[in-house]
């Protein structure tokens, strides 16, 4: 008997894990609730929810397979190689499959889980899935991992030309077994349930996200690199959740994208080519994530900036967190996070430029209020988006090139569409006051809408300073792990 051991691959058509798991022989599927580990790990309760959602569809989908569906428990990751051994046991299983999860907590589970089954006969296997291109095999010419993006497409371009990964069917029907799957959990203790409203946004199952990515590339991708900046148009094809989660594959995902390209990925038309290289970017930080342990610990890639002067500013922080800065591009997007479990990428990086440059406050207390909001919260993601964001990441924003909210909200919200949505007490203003109520002044102000906490040319002055007085901007590279 086979076992695969579900993670963030919650598919069952090419899954490369359970497609092997399958061609060998009966298989049984198994996934491990963790809620300690989540907690820890600041997985969002709306995160939790989707996985717990889409395992119910997939429960279904394996179910007509005949592939038991069982749930086990491992509060913590530590607890994982005793739980799968007993389960092991139970089964008589003879190998366990895996796709490849990456981060250190993750490495250090697969690597314990895999000492405690070999020791008992049973094989472990893992594969990759979750990438296009395994970690170390897209290396500098002197074997070191790449830090800046544009070099490491290029050889992922190269990679594309030599052989396109391909697709894997799901599994056939087995032979029954008598084996039954479990119920799953409507919900995991330490997690609340979100709204019906935000569960509505974000669908469960393999089938929505095919209908997604099919909508998206058959409709929108080619006004992607015109549209993709503007959050209050649907010009991006909010697969995240689905990509983070596993219920969707890069590959399904590419393929698309080549289908609506004439096959090509760098040159042919823009849309395609630009999302492509989202694709890529995604493929980029999981890859440093690996090369560059230190930012899974959530440490600085660039470690001089260790030495940065945050402030220590409560109130500004929950000002922030709780959408209530007065500038109103900022708290319209705090307000989607919020009540979405999403936010616009435009607006990720002026949300994370703000709190990190205007508001002088760390980086990870951005990184974790976002993982703890996210639905398609992903560690490499979501660290590579702030490091970007904050100048202290590989290949990010240079520290001088401060994004103005105000500017950002004029060129990317000009009308205020996206400002008014989120932000009703807004809605009488023109589309000039709109994006700085502050400046319309008394008569014109908003009664129930707050002064900007920040003054915004002082704050950029001071963010300046502090990255200016930073002790010498050595090379990264060079600090050992
Ligand atoms: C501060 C900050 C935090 C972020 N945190 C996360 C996170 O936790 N999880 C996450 O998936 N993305 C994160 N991103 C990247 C990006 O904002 C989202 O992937 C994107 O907004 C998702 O919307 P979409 O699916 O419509 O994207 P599309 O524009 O349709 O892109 C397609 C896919 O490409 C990938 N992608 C796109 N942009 C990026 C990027 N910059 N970096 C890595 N992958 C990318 C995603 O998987 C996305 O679903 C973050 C960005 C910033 C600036």
């Amino acid at each position: 008997m086979q076992l695969i051991w579900l993670r963030s691959d919650l598919r069952q058509h090419d899954n490369t894990a359970l497609a092997a798991a399958a061609a060998r022989g009966p298989t049984v599927a198994v996934y491990l609730l963790s809620p300690q580990q989540w907690l820890e790990h600041d997985d969002a309760p709306c995160k939790v929810d989707f996985w717990l959602r889409n395992l119910r569809e997939l429960s279904h989908s394996l179910g007509a397979l005949n592939i038991p569906l069982l749930i086990r428990s491992a509060a913590h990751w530590d607890q994982a190689p005793a739980e799968l051994l007993k389960l092991c046991r139970q089964l008589k299983i003879e190998a366990v499959h895996v796709n490849e999860e990456y981060g250190v907590h993750e490495s250090r589970r697969d690597e314990a889980v895999a000492e405690t089954l070999r020791a008992e006969g049973i094989e472990f296997h893992s594969y990759l899935d979750q990438l296009l291109f395994k970690p170390g095999t897209v290396l500098t010419r002197t074997g070191t991992y790449f830090q800046v993006f544009s070099q490491f497409r290029k050889v992922c371009y190269e990679r594309l030309h030599g052989s396109l990964p391909s697709r894997l069917k799901a599994p056939g029907k087995q032979a029954a077994l008598n084996i039954a799957s479990d119920a799953i959990p409507d919900e995991v203790k330490g997690f609340a349930t979100p709204s019906e409203s935000l569960r509505a946004l974000w669908p469960a199952g393999e089938e929505e996200a095919r209908r997604r990515l099919d909508t998206f590339t058959d409709a929108q991708i080619d006004y992607y690199q015109s549209e993709r900046d503007f959050p209050a148009k649907p010009g991006t094809s909010q697969l995240s959740p689905y990509l983070a989660a596993g219920v969707i594959s890069p590959r399904q995902c590419l393929h698309a994208a080549l289908h609506s390209n004439q096959g090509e990925f760098e040159s042919g038309k823009v849309g395609a080519v630009t999302w492509i290289n989202e694709l890529l970017w995604r493929e980029f930080y999981k890859h440093i994530l690996v090369g560059y342990p230190r930012v899974s610990r959530h440490r600085a890639f660039r470690p001089e900036t260790e030495a940065l002067a945050w402030r220590n500013a409560p109130e500004d922080l929950k000002a922030w967190q709780e959408a209530r800065t007065g500038l109103p591009i900022i708290d319209a997007a705090m307000r989607q996070l919020l009540e979405t479990g999403w936010m616009h990428n435009r607006l990720r990086m002026v949300v994370a430029m703000f709190l990190t440059k205007n508001l002088l406050i760390d980086w990870r207390e951005g990184e974790r209020f976002f993982m703890r909001h996210l639905i398609d919260g992903d560690l490499a993601a979501n660290n590579g988006g702030w490091q970007w964001s904050s100048s202290t990441g590989t290949d990010s924003a240079p520290y001088f090139r401060i994004f103005n909210p105000v500017s950002q909200s004029e060129k990317f919200d000009a009308e205020g569409v996206f400002i008014k949505h989120w932000l009703p007490e807004l809605a009488g203003l023109n589309k000039k006051q709109v994006h700085n109520p502050a400046s319309a002044g008394g008569l014109f102000g908003v009664a129930d809408y707050p002064a900007p906490i920040v003054n915004l040319g002082a704050s950029r002055d001071r963010a300046l300073t502090a990255f200016k007085n930073l002790p010498s901007r050595q090379s990264a590279g060079a600090v050992n792990e």
